[in-house]
């Protein structure tokens, strides 16, 4: 059972006194308490927790600091859509809202390796009005002697020039919870020029004590990866634990499923979940057409597969989009070939533009016909 209070409610107030003294003493009930900080105001919800059937509703209704009650399912407390569920839905993050209606652009590079296409990449992004990007620093590779990413070493540079271009989140991948203290350190000496996105890859996604450690922060919001071999349900489970841990600011992120059915694709494209996962949870939903399709190749119509499954996830409802961009893919380190150039990154943003575009209406269409 969830326990909404009344926004910004005081927490030495007698009604919070009074109404929490009476939750903590239900008998066989564990309270978990969360904040939730909005934009204007900060929610307290109160999980409660055991044989809540047992529980009359208008009993706990009626206590002075609550604003209401919302019958949970067992499944996804915390990030799950429940019925009667009016909680908000999303974040804002260093100025940038996610939420389920809007849509934002993650270009970048997979690793990032020189300071010079860091440079590049995000004077390119300026220029077409972007403020958001990837930069990958602490790279999990399968291979050990593949390049493992730049670490901490990297941090300064991407930091400052993010900051000179504007750049307000930075998608970022961590393998490790040390990394967080790494990219905090960084930021905190430049003065905080821009914000991290902690990015938990498809090999972490059930690496439960990294999650818990992420889930514990509350300065990063979460770019969460579904796990690349298991099922959808397994997936959210392991997002659950960043929320009841305490960070509920997650976006999910479809990649694509490991199949070998998937050839020549590189994953098995997986975004018509983009509705399931919007119907199932509060989270903003991420497609990543890079580490789905793999390749630059192109349909008899020039479009390149990768411009296609884009489109396709954007035209079904998409928040964000994850995609590699590199100014000299034949240098990258990590996952050159399927990396798109900077030339085409207006010709993509402007694709991008037109299937959104086309969801609106799709949407629009929907609203004028619903019965
Ligand atoms: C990545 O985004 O660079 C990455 C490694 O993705 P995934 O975890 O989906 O393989
Ligand atoms: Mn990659």
């Amino acid at each position: 059972m969830l326990v909404i209070l009344h926004p910004n409610i005081d927490e030495t107030s007698d009604a919070f006194l009074h109404t929490w003294k009476h939750l903590t003493e239900l008998p066989g009930i564990d309270v978990k308490k969360h904040l939730v900080s909005g934009e204007l105001q900060v929610l307290t919800e109160i999980y409660l927790i055991g044989n809540t059937a047992a529980l009359a509703i208008e009993d706990i209704q009626g206590l002075p600091a609550v604003e209401r009650v919302v019958r949970i399912s067992e499944e996804y407390r915390m990030i799950g859509r429940h019925k009667d569920d009016r909680r908000s839905i999303g974040f804002s993050y260093n100025g940038v809202t996610f939420n389920q209606d809007n849509l934002h652009i993650f270009a970048g590079l997979c690793a990032v390796d020189t300071a010079e296409h860091v440079e590049r990449m995000m004077q390119a992004l300026q220029a077409h009005g972007q403020v958001c990007t990837r930069m990958g620093a602490y790279k999990p590779r399968t291979n050990p002697y593949s390049f493992q990413g730049h670490g901490k070493d990297c941090l300064p540079y991407v930091f400052e020039l993010a900051g000179k271009y504007g750049i307000k989140v930075i998608a970022m991948e961590i393998t490790h919870e040390s990394h967080i203290e790494e990219i905090d350190t960084a930021l905190e000496r430049l003065g905080r020029p821009t914000g991290v996105m902690l990015q938990v890859g498809t090999r972490n996604t059930q690496n439960f004590e990294l999650l818990k450690f992420i889930g514990r922060q509350q300065t990063y919001p979460v770019l969460f990866k579904r796990g690349f071999g298991i099922s959808l349900a397994e997936s959210l489970n392991a997002a659950e634990y960043l929320a009841t841990y305490g960070n509920s600011r997650i976006v999910f992120c479809l990649r694509g499923m490991k199949a070998s059915f998937a050839s020549p694709h590189r994953n098995m494209v997986d975004f018509a979940h983009v509705p399931v996962l919007k119907r199932l949870t509060r989270l903003p939903v991420c497609v990543d057409p890079s580490h789905s399709v793999g390749t630059r190749q192109a349909a008899p119509d020039g479009m390149l597969d990768l411009f296609h499954v884009t489109a396709q996830g954007i035209i079904s409802g998409a928040n964000m989009v994850l995609v590699d961009f590199h100014p000299e893919p034949s240098k990258a380190l990590v996952d050159g070939p399927q990396a798109l150039l900077l030339e085409e990154l207006p010709y993509f943003l402007e694709d991008v533009r037109i299937a959104r575009e086309a969801y609106e209406k799709r949407r629009a269409l929907t609203e004028r016909f619903k019965v």
